[in-house]
């Protein structure tokens, strides 16, 4: 069917209004004239856009800038109270719940065990509980929250908030953001944990200002996720933890052999010094019956050298997958995270070297590398972030039924 006029009014509108919020958001406080020119965008146009925003709440205005002869101008800013969102990161063991403001400031945070049954109406019915009390506890009124976003491992339908397959859960094709949704009366966003961790770095953290960029969490497994041309790219499928790095390697939980996630994720850490042990290595780990992967970095940090090398093997070939993605893709920064950065130097330094080594020449120059630890309440937020993300995106890319919530609906 043609678009009628008023449909493609109403497009330029709301790409123009895009333009403008997009702009406050990443570089404000910003004067009108800023917006303008920036943008390109008339000042008549800003004007307009800019008295919308400010009349919804999403926009207000702040200071008096310098001015050139005449009336001082005020600073436009995103109002991070404008809204409240809540995230959640689903874990095997546990859900940690956050509820931010629009900056993805997180206002308050809880994280809930999980039992032994894993049945999904058992943890959906966890799962309301700890929303309502983490909203609860932000004293800002349930009315405010304008979604929920909510990140976990596995194969995810975000389309449909369907589950595909959970390794945690060993859940299989199953409707999870349908319930919430009727229960809330409130948009869920459904999406992989890695995947929500990249649309928190694009928006809110390092890859603010870059275009192209990749995310490789490090931790259980390996996952990535991918920026490029300023678009996250949802259909990648960032499987790089499955990426074959040995020929004859151990088999992995995928079913496969040699992946690097079963050669470089925090189990093959230990996999690997319980082989070593076994085959009579000298370690102060020797005799421990449960061993932690905490417990081998404290080894490490007190220097004991199977537990060094078996870090150090694990951040090589970590690096080495790195170093592929870098050569396929040639991101302007690869954003190293996950909760197996507490390894720290042990793993990190064999990282950046294999980084070193294995990236094609010429490319090494032009991507800059950055690690990052990241623990519980960080993946909340990048939960919430999926629903704060939907702001922001670009109107060409669908309706987002975020936003309408937020504006005046005099429009
Ligand atoms: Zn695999």
């Amino acid at each position: 069917m043609k678009p009628s006029k008023r449909g493609n009014r109403n497009l330029m509108r709301a790409i123009n209004r895009n333009l403008v919020l997009n702009l406050i958001q990443s570089e404000g406080p910003l004067s009108r004239t800023d917006i303008a020119r920036r943008s390109g965008l008339g000042n008549a146009t800003v004007s307009e856009i800019a008295g919308e925003l400010v009349a919804s709440g999403l926009v207000e205005e702040v200071g008096e800038g310098e001015s050139t002869g005449g009336r001082r101008p005020l600073f436009l800013r995103l109002n991070p109270a404008a809204g409240y969102v809540v995230g959640v990161k689903v874990m095997e063991q546990s859900l940690t719940c956050a509820v931010t403001d629009l900056n993805a400031n997180v206002i308050a945070h809880q994280i809930t065990p999980l039992g032994t049954d894993h049945q999904l109406p058992v943890i959906q019915a966890l799962l309301i509980e700890a929303i309502q009390t983490t909203v609860r506890n932000a004293q800002i009124g349930r009315e405010r929250v304008i979604g929920i976003g909510i990140g976990l491992a596995g194969l995810i339908d975000p389309e449909h908030g369907r589950i595909g397959y959970s390794p945690y859960f060993d859940w299989r094709d199953v409707d999870f953001a349908g319930s919430l949704e009727t229960h809330f009366n409130v948009p869920i966003y459904l999406e992989n944990d890695v995947n929500t961790l990249t649309i928190a770095e694009q928006w809110f953290g390092h890859g603010r200002h870059v275009d192209h960029f990749a995310v490789v969490t490090v931790g259980r497994g390996i996952g990535s996720g991918i920026v490029m041309n300023g678009q996250f790219c949802r259909d990648a499928a960032g499987e790089i933890g499955h990426t074959t790095l040995l020929l004859d390697g151990p088999r992995c939980d995928c079913g496969k052999v040699g992946c690097l996630e079963a050669v470089a994720a925090d189990p093959a850490v230990i996999r690997e010094l319980r082989q070593r042990l076994a085959l009579g290595a000298e370690s102060t780990l020797r005799g421990v019956e449960a061993l932690t992967f905490d417990a081998v970095v404290a080894a490490a940090d007190a220097g004991d050298s199977l537990a060094i090398d078996a870090l150090a093997r694990s951040g090589y070939c970590l690096g080495i997958g790195i170093a592929n993605l870098i050569n396929l893709l040639s991101p302007h920064l690869v954003i190293v995270s996950g909760e197996g950065i507490r390894a720290g130097e042990h793993r990190l330094t064999p990282m950046r070297r294999a980084i070193d080594e294995h990236v094609f020449n010429g490319l090494r120059e032009q991507v800059r590398i950055v690690t990052e630890w990241v623990g519980d309440e960080t993946w909340a937020r990048g939960a919430a972030s999926l629903v704060l993300g939907e702001i922001f995106k670009s109107p060409v890319l669908g309706e987002s039924k975020v936003i309408e919530q937020l504006l005046p609906k005099s429009t």
